[in-house]
């Protein structure tokens, strides 16, 4: 284990010189930015369009005229150069304590991340290159900077961060090098030392720090049991998620990168359930072309070969601002402006992101989702908007897709009430079970105090589920699950069980899922779950883990 940031100490914080300081600091600065630069040119970015937009982000802030400006100001009142810099590092933290919104917090900690690399230049201490590391480590930090990342590179076997979250740049290239990535250990940085011996399985989130015997040898354990289970997955991952009273259910996958693609095949999944387009929009400093877009798109499809890919329209809003986008102070960003809401309302970089899709499909069919949707007639205003796209590409000259289908999400218990005509229109329709069910239960999804309190196995969502599928099928509309609780095995053999026949989930959850279908009937589990129901029972979890264990 390592620790990535070993303490500075300045020794002498008051300057007499200000000429010298300032010349100490821009010397600092260019060594800096020539660092970005080689860091942006080099092997680890090249072929990787992600890991380059992370970088130019990057770079915008290294060449930000404020942040140099504000700097050299805390020369100019008398400090030494590296107390200028933390000085106006402190004042960046503190904003990042405060900023509510997530994309922004992200790119003060890039900025945070660019201080701790300046104060290093200046002191000379902390210097740790990327050669020095030994082979294996697992890095501690109380946060790391994507740059910093890539250059430690495939060296490193985990990571371990006090802050951090889901959607950081370093999470993105974490997960695009396969590096196990666990978060918010708290106090982690105070408590470990270098050298200690880490456990770290990024599949739970767990980090365990000086093990004891027991719990390193049942670790020991359970990595054996997962090579074991993952041989057993890929012996049926060509085989269909069939289960033994002959209904087959299909696997998709949730992606969002281009990095993603390769698991399409490596897990055995259907096709691509769910593309999450707006992580290639938070990841730029500013709006992308449309022939960029394009150019990705139609890799994403090649990539694919055949398989049918979903491609969520942005799902942007207040808690996910984009830095080229006006932010809105909402009080309650997740029912606030966002996704189809905003898309409708100000429609260009829908209409950009739209004839993005078309040029790349370039004749092949395409499958369009509007996210968000809590109405019949936002979803009348989008898909005409689709149509007007198709007609203004083909009277521009493209060849337009063969085939286009638009769906919707139904992520609002609105929708499920919908009229008929609605899902008549609907070419299908996605169940986006992370926002629908903190909207049935008023649970805010980010909120872990709230988050746990409710089962998605709860009898009442459970029903609700029930009742959408029912009513899809009555309309012959397609419908589908690709909230997060669909790669958890038992909920999707209850959601099976209640009539859904297509599921999308995290790529690693294809082979879990789909072993636990192959072993199990869909009657039985029905029976096991309406006995539950009758007898009262707040969730059926309980039962259906006990009939579980009897297959
Ligand atoms: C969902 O809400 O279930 C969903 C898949 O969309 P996201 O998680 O991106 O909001
Ligand atoms: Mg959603």
């Amino acid at each position: 284990m390592l620790l990535h940031e070993p303490q500075i100490v300045i020794a002498n914080p008051v300057a007499d010189d200000q000429t010298v300081e300032k010349a100490r600091l821009h010397e600092a600065m260019d060594t800096l930015k020539g660092d970005v630069d080689d860091m942006l040119s080099s092997q680890l970015v090249a072929g990787s369009d992600e890991h380059k937009h992370v970088l130019e982000a990057y770079r915008m802030f290294a060449n930000s005229r404020g942040w140099m400006s504000r700097m050299e100001e805390g020369i100019r009142s008398g400090l030494a150069a590296e107390v200028a810099v933390e000085r106006e590092q402190s004042a960046t933290r503190a904003r990042m304590a405060r900023a509510s919104d997530a994309y922004l917090r992200e790119r003060l900690h890039d900025l945070d991340d660019l201080s701790n690399r300046l104060l290093r230049l200046l002191t000379g201490q902390g210097q740790r290159s990327a050669e020095d590391i030994p082979e294996g480590s697992i890095v501690v930090a109380r946060n790391i900077g994507p740059g910093e990342l890539l250059e430690y590179g495939k060296k490193i076997k985990g990571i371990v961060l006090e802050e951090g979250s889901v959607g950081s740049h370093a999470t993105i290239v974490a997960r695009a090098m396969a590096i196990p990535l666990v978060i918010h250990a708290d106090k982690i940085t105070r408590e470990a030392l270098n050298g200690d011996l880490l456990l770290v399985d990024g599949d739970q989130g767990i980090a365990h720090l000086r093990p004891e015997d027991s719990v390193a040898s049942a670790f020991r354990d359970k990595i054996e049991m997962q090579a074991a289970a993952q041989e057993k997955y890929r012996s049926i991952r060509r085989k269909p998620a069939t289960t033994l009273d002959g209904q087959t259910i299909t696997l998709n996958m949730n992606a969002g990168l281009m990095v993603d693609l390769p698991s399409l095949e490596s897990s055995g999944a259907d096709g691509v359930g769910l593309f999450r387009t707006e992580l290639q929009f938070l990841m730029r400093s500013t709006v992308p072309k449309r022939g960029e877009l394009a150019a990705l798109y139609d890799s994403i499809m090649n990539s694919a070969r055949g398989k049918p890919i979903i491609f969520r329209t942005l799902d942007i809003g207040s808690d996910k601002v984009l830095p080229y986008m006006k932010r809105e102070d909402e009080p309650n960003p997740a029912m606030g402006w966002r996704a189809i809401r905003l898309a409708l309302d100000k429609s260009g970089v829908m209409r950009m992101q739209l004839q993005a899709l078309i040029r790349a499909a370039n004749g092949r069919p395409l499958k369009i989702m509007f996210p968000f949707v809590a109405q019949f007639e936002e979803f009348t205003d989008a898909r005409t908007r689709v149509l007007h796209e198709l007609d203004r590409e083909q009277s521009l000259g493209h060849v337009i897709p063969q085939d286009v289908e638009i769906g919707a999400m139904l992520e609002t218990p609105s929708l499920a009430f919908a009229p008929d005509q609605f899902f008549e229109m609907a070419d299908f329709i996605s169940i986006g079970g992370n926002d629908l069910k903190q909207f049935f239960f008023a649970a805010d999804r980010e909120n872990e105090r709230v988050r746990r309190r409710y089962d998605t196995l709860n009898v009442s969502f459970l029903s609700f589920i029930e009742q959408i599928s029912k009513r899809c099928d009555d309309l012959g509309t397609p419908v589908s699950f690709c909230g997060e609780d669909a790669g958890r095995p038992v909920e999707a053999l209850c959601f099976a069980a209640m009539g859904l026949r297509s599921l999308s989930m995290r790529p690693a959850s294809i082979g879990p899922v789909k072993h636990l279908l192959r072993r199990a009937n869909l009657n039985e589990a029905r029976a096991v779950i309406e006995m539950a129901r009758a007898e009262g029972e707040q969730s059926v979890r309980a039962a259906v883990m006990k009939w579980i264990e009897t297959l």
